[in-house]
């Protein structure tokens, strides 16, 4: 209160949303930057949202501030390899990082947004809106503007955003391309050029407030003057093609900001002894709106605030038995009483000693006999301070859910990166880690440790002979197959393309052998249906184990798939095993 409502507003603005994810383990990725970025977009969108009369403007400010949260998302799951990949490819565009994204995690930053959005309840309509967005064009989305205009939003917000990180020493080119860009947003929003450089403008000044309020690195971005002067003189800002749009938006529109809220009735419990006081109290607050309720002394208030919970407290300070002070303490020591407003009135006499109302707890006080007027006055401070506790309780809420619903996704993530989208068999990357931890295992104790490679025989002509798809329906047979000759402590994945490989922890070569036959024999017997396919398949598959003069698990790895290459030298469905001491692979 003494500081200033706003201060504190801002302070834990700054607190519950920013602060928690202003850096983080990703080397190469620049959290401020992120989210003064996001803040940006959310700003655009929002008032973007208004001014077209598309959805609603909170909504829109909450996908903008958000549609790019699948980067923070994979940045946090996996920042050695994000790091590597904004370290390989600086300066790639959102669209373009996608690809690099789907190639390291088979799934990109807008497929993960899409769904943690999805997850925290926003529509899937509007969630779906970031699957497309960055590559969003106004000219093809004629016939479908409906679905498309969460998307032209948050597309428009995005290029403006792009204009408040530009940067006056860039190359010309890259100021073409803003100035393209931005030409097609402001036909796309059918606005003059006034009108669009007034949005620029107040979308810029409420960004750089928000910044400063959340302590972010300052900017001070480009005038949208100084930007069209740029533009004009790299001859690339096209003139207004198209009329007005048919939105509701009349040429010349500004930004309006939205109205504050109204103040709402509070329920105060009004306490006093003096019952001509009381019923003072009780007339001057009903007549401002608020619902009171009366207590006529300290012991009677104390059993009603427990009672019916009031968010305010206004109490006279001179009671019998329990007056305002014991009053206020006694509400401090339980929970519910910690978040009443508790306000005191004072006699003209008892004002030196307010000191002591404050160390009981109380949070502000009116002297009596009281002025109306600054009663209101200090109800109204009191009115925010409770709003903002309440907006902060909602805050804690929501990222208390975040923060289970992420950990939800990493794991979910985690799932998705180690196994293979076809087959739904553990892929390279895991079996790789497997294999490395039993070979450690196997070292340690000293117990037997074999592999078996597979690979499908002229597995090429299926694809070349009935297509594409029935090779994959072969995949994913064999596949199942292969998943049901394996016992349990052995472990089969998908290394990629038509090779498999089974790790088979505490089995000598004998032993890995008969297994390694056993699938050869259920893969020769299976009979695969599929279209004008209708056949068996066989494998050549490789058997190594490890031996004392084996170096390390990739050597072993290795081992297995030169034996693989002999089986199929020696004319394929057969097993073969790795010599030990050459690589050359022996006849099983
Ligand atoms: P070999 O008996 O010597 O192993 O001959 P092959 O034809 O099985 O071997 P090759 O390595 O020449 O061909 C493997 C083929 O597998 C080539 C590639 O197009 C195909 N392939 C790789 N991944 C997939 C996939 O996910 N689906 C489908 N349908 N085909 C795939
Ligand atoms: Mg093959
Ligand atoms: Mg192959």
């Amino acid at each position: 209160m003494r500081l200033g409502v706003r201060s504190v507003r801002n302070v834990a603005l700054g607190l519950s949303l920013i602060s928690a994810n202003r850096s983080g383990g990703c080397e190469k990725f620049e959290y401020e930057r992120y989210w003064s970025m996001s803040l940006a977009r959310g700003v655009a969108a929002q008032s973007i949202s208004r001014l077209r009369g598309i959805g609603s403007p909170s909504e829109a400010y909450v996908l903008g501030l958000l549609s790019e949260i699948g980067t923070l998302a994979l940045a946090s799951v996996y920042p050695r390899e994000y790091s590597g990949i904004l370290a390989a490819h600086p300066g790639a565009s959102v669209a373009a990082s996608g690809r690099y994204e789907r190639e390291a995690f088979d799934i990109d930053h807008c497929e993960v947004g899409a769904y943690m959005l999805e997850d925290w309840g926003i529509p899937q309509s509007q969630a779906e809106a970031l699957l497309s967005y960055e590559t969003f064009n106004p000219k093809q989305q004629e016939e479908d503007r409906r679905s498309a205009a969460t998307t032209g939003v948050l597309w428009s917000a995005q290029a403006v955003a792009e204009l408040l990180f530009a940067d006056e020493n860039s190359a010309a080119d890259v100021w073409s391309q803003h100035a393209v860009r931005l030409a097609l947003v402001r036909d796309y929003l059918g606005l003059e050029e006034p009108a669009f450089a007034e949005l620029c403008e107040s979308i810029s000044r409420e960004w750089q407030e928000w910044n400063g309020i959340l302590k972010l690195p300052k900017r001070s971005p480009l005038r949208y003057e100084q930007f069209s002067q740029r533009a004009a003189a790299v001859g690339t800002l096209p003139e207004t093609s198209s009329a007005p749009a048919e939105s509701g938006a009349a040429p010349g529109a500004s930004v309006v900001p939205a109205a504050p809220a109204a103040p709402t009735g509070l329920h105060v419990l009004a306490v006093d002894d003096d019952p001509m006081s009381l019923k003072l109290i009780e007339r001057t607050l009903r007549k401002a709106g608020h619902r009171v309720t009366c207590a006529r002394d300290g012991r009677e208030a104390l059993q009603i605030a427990l009672e019916v919970n009031p968010q305010v407290v206004l109490a006279d300070w001179m009671m019998p038995e329990i007056d305002g002070l014991d009053l206020c303490r006694a509400l401090r020591r339980i929970e519910s009483g910690q978040d009443m407003y508790f306000l005191l009135l004072t006699g003209r006499d008892d004002e030196d000693r307010v000191v002591e109302a404050f160390d009981a707890g109380v949070d502000d006080y009116v002297a009596k006999p009281f002025n109306a007027r600054i009663l209101m006055a200090r109800l109204k401070g009191g009115q925010r301070v409770i709003e903002l506790k309440a907006k902060v309780e909602a805050d804690r809420q929501v990222m208390m859910q975040q923060v289970a619903e992420l950990g939800s996704l990493t794991r979910k993530l985690r799932t998705a990166a180690l196994t293979d989208a076809l087959t739904d068999l553990p892929n390279r990357r895991y079996i790789m880690k497997r294999l490395e931890q039993e070979w450690d295992a196997s070292c340690r104790t000293n117990r037997p440790l074999s592999v078996i490679m597979l690979d499908i025989d002229f597995f090429k002509k299926v694809n070349d002979v009935h297509g594409h798809d029935v090779g994959d329906v072969v995949l994913k047979e064999s596949a199942n197959v292969l998943r049901a000759s394996v016992r349990q402590g052995e472990e089969v994945a998908r290394l990629g393309g038509e090779e498999f490989l089974v790790v088979c922890p505490n089995a000598n070569v004998a032993q890995a052998r008969i297994c390694a036959e056993r699938i050869r024999l259920a893969i020769e017997r299976n009979v695969i249906k599929c279209g004008s396919f209708e056949r068996n398949v066989t494998v050549s598959l490789g058997v190594a184990e490890r031996k004392p003069g084996t170096a390390n698990y990739e050597a072993l790895f290795k081992a297995s798939d030169e034996a693989v290459y002999a089986a199929k030298n020696n004319g394929r469905n057969q097993v073969r095993i790795a010599d030990e001491t050459s690589s050359v692979a022996k006849t099983a």
